[in-house]
């Protein structure tokens, strides 16, 4: 017999073939199609007579079908089966097209309520496609579904009423009665039932209110066992009489407060034998890698080795020589362990790492492949984190035990949000921006100034400076979108004929890549047309001027990483977004481009437009992703949530009794077992 966690092809009425569809759709049990909750709701109450029916508009009609006529088959496969039928005063068409199954459960001589558009004129009407259900059907209000080819509204309905009885059959209960009590949240089964088929308004929210509140919960408590498992261990106590003098006094430049503040902060972290986990939150250009630096010395002379990882491999080799800059002289051996060196090149460098004979490894994720022994890894750096996932995350917390811990992170995440994300971490703030730096002039413009901005450019490039030509694309296609290859061959026979110029898109080989970002670095190339690639960390502090084409298809804090690519030396510097959309959002994001500088408030505005939804949407920060809860809107929710999480792990923090295994199972569902352990 089907259980709730058998193949969803095993629930009755599904099969193989719905079985796929429903796959297709990340259901792969009847559990979990239970928790594929509705989008919206039909609500049936609201039936208006046939003569009331708003024409061309979607209306919910009460109708009387007497008679079904057959149905006909028309050229390219098409079905179109017809019915009639009256609301008791006036007749109407019923057209459904290309649902045989659909149309055949409808009777002749039943009754239903039915949504669907409603079309024709006052003498002869018709409805399409109706969503129905029978006028003997108690709940009225329906669920609408994330639907796919095949599968539609009814079939899911019929589906969840099946996989609800099962499960009422055997209700569970993940959450203990008093916790239900304390914070005003019904059963389980019953927020499952009324989130799919709820009598009225108010239970679909008492409904969603506990599944968000369960969700939250979940995501809490997973990311607090997650850590419970890293503090068991304890890492390596570093000497706080260890001086970095000699380091500070090499910089070319002087640290700013907010850095020898964050540098102080971190010292003291790796000087217990806790692990340290704290993100190093500031804002692009703010000098992140000049504090990471400090603590790689600090751990180097220490006698211990130190990790840096970087999202893409472009930034790791930046990392790699700004690094090699700061240390190198002082003594400290650098090395870059990345994906396209050679097998030969690599082994020899991981024998030196396991022997210890390199203090600092930098790379992209490649360093934290089982293959890379360390001597003794004490200190673990990821750059720009949130594009990494959990399970990268928790492969690197398994390195040498568990290591300290330093996130830099250029996205000002609201503390809350960061909170749920990097889990209970302190963090080192960065909000001045070094000395001498002038904010970076930013335009938006149409395309009828593309001449006149490209006369800027040009100026700026004749007084020495370097400039980025950004496109949203890599390749031509049926879009109007810029493309970055093309746009490079016109741009060096047009208006930039007689520069220097170079195409830098993220489908370049990676030495490709390398050989070009170092050419520019070192000033032979004068500007890189390129994709979104440049987008994280990369610092040529000459590049003064960035043009970005079709900016409305950035979002703000896109446009906001991407910006922070220039005005990072002492020149003026100008960013020009050239966009010819003129909708309300794309208005209004250029305004907010324009007006200002401070990531913070971009990152908010961001998180207001395009809400927490996409947010955490984005598999990015490598949660798993909300389904039910909408962070922003429901803070209150969110902090009851973390309150519970908090007074469940202090009074059981393995979530081992008995009252708390149905909830430690859910947790361990929605974060995969090897994650926890
Ligand atoms: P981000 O925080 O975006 O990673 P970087 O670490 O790349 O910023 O630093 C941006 C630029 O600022 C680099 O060229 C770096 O050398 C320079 N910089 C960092 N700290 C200072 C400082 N205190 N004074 C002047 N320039 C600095
Ligand atoms: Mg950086």
């Amino acid at each position: 017999m089907a259980t709730l966690f058998s193949e969803i092809e095993y629930l009755r009425g599904v099969g193989k073939a719905r079985g796929e569809k429903y796959r297709k759709l990340g259901i792969n049990s009847p559990y979990e199609l239970i928790y594929h909750i509705p989008r919206a709701y039909l609500d049936f109450r609201a039936h208006v007579p046939v003569q009331q029916a708003v024409l061309n508009e979607y209306n919910v009609l009460k109708l009387t079908v007497y008679r079904k006529m057959p149905p006909q088959r028309i050229r390219g496969g098409l079905v179109i089966c017809k019915a009639a039928a009256t609301d008791g005063i006036d007749d109407i068409l019923i057209v459904v097209y290309n649902n045989v199954y659909g149309f055949q459960a409808l009777k002749e001589g039943g009754t239903y309520y039915m949504y669907g558009k409603v079309t024709g004129n006052f003498l002869r009407r018709e409805i399409s496609s109706p969503v129905y259900i029978g006028a003997e059907e108690r709940v009225l209000i329906q669920p609408i579904y994330r639907l796919t080819q095949g599968l539609s509204v009814n079939m899911i309905r019929t589906n969840m009423r099946q996989a609800l009885n099962m499960m009422k059959a055997e209700p569970f209960e993940t959450l203990p009665q008093e916790i239900m009590q304390r914070y005003d949240l019904p059963p389980l089964m019953w927020a499952l039932e009324n989130i799919h088929f709820p009598a009225d308004e108010q239970s679909s929210e008492a409904a969603r209110r506990r599944l968000s509140f369960d969700e939250l919960l979940k995501l809490q408590l997973g990311m607090s066992l997650m850590r419970t498992r890293t503090r068991a261990h304890t890492a390596m106590k570093m000497d706080s009489g260890v001086d970095i003098g000699d380091f500070t006094g090499s910089l070319p430049f002087e640290l700013t407060g907010d850095q020898s503040r964050a540098v102080t902060e971190i010292l003291a972290d790796l000087c217990r034998d806790v692990p340290m986990n704290r993100l190093l939150q500031g804002d692009v250009g703010s000098g992140k890698t000049a504090v990471a630096a400090a603590a790689c010395y600090f751990a180097a002379k220490n006698g211990a080795q130190s990790a840096l990882m970087a999202p893409t491999e472009i930034l790791a080799t930046q990392h790699f020589r700004t690094l090699t800059g700061f240390l190198e002289p002082l003594g400290i051996r650098v090395a870059l362990l990345t994906g396209s060196l050679t097998a030969k090149k690599k082994a020899e460098l991981r024998e030196k790492i396991a022997c210890g004979e390199i203090d600092v490894v930098v790379g992209t994720h490649a360093i934290i492949q089982k293959d890379v022994e360390y001597k003794s890894l004490a200190l673990v750096i990821t750059d720009e984190q949130h594009r990494f996932g959990v399970a990268q995350r928790a492969a690197l917390a398994e390195k040498g035990g568990s290591p300290h811990r330093l996130v830099m992170s250029a996205t000002p995440i609201p503390r809350t949000l960061a909170l749920i994300i990097y889990g209970d971490l302190d963090i080192s703030a960065i909000t001045e921006l070094p000395n001498g730096r002038k904010p970076i002039k930013t335009y938006a413009v149409t395309g009828k100034l593309r001449t006149r901005a490209f006369n800027h450019v040009r100026m700026r490039l004749d007084e020495g400076r370097q400039a980025y030509v950004v496109c949203p694309m890599i390749e031509d296609s049926d879009s109007d979108l810029f493309a970055v290859k093309t746009y490079a061959e016109n741009a060096a026979k047009g208006d930039l004929r007689g520069y220097r110029t170079a195409l830098l898109h993220g489908r370049m080989r990676a030495a490709e890549k390398d050989r070009v970002m170092q050419q520019f670095r070192a000033g032979e190339i004068q500007v890189l047309i390129c994709t979104t690639v440049v987008e994280v960390g990369v610092d040529v502090p000459n590049a003064a001027v960035m043009v970005i084409e079709n900016a409305e298809r950035f979002g703000l804090s896109q446009l906001h990483q991407l910006r922070g690519r220039v005005g990072r030396g002492e020149y003026d510097s100008t960013c020009i977004l050239i966009t010819d959309n003129t909708s309300e959002e794309c208005v209004k994001r250029m305004k907010i481009m324009s007006s200002t500088a401070d990531g913070f408030k971009i990152s908010e505005e961001d998180l207001k437009m395009r809400g927490p939804g996409d947010f955490f949407g984005n598999a990015q920060h490598g949660l798993p992703p909300l389904k039910i809860a909408d962070i922003a809107c429901s803070m209150e929710l969110m902090n009851k949530a973390q309150t519970c999480a908090k007074e469940l792990l202090e009074s059981d923090p393995a979530l081992e009794r008995p009252e708390h295994r149905a909830l430690k199972m859910d947790v361990l569902r929605l974060f995969s077992k090897e994650i926890i352990g």
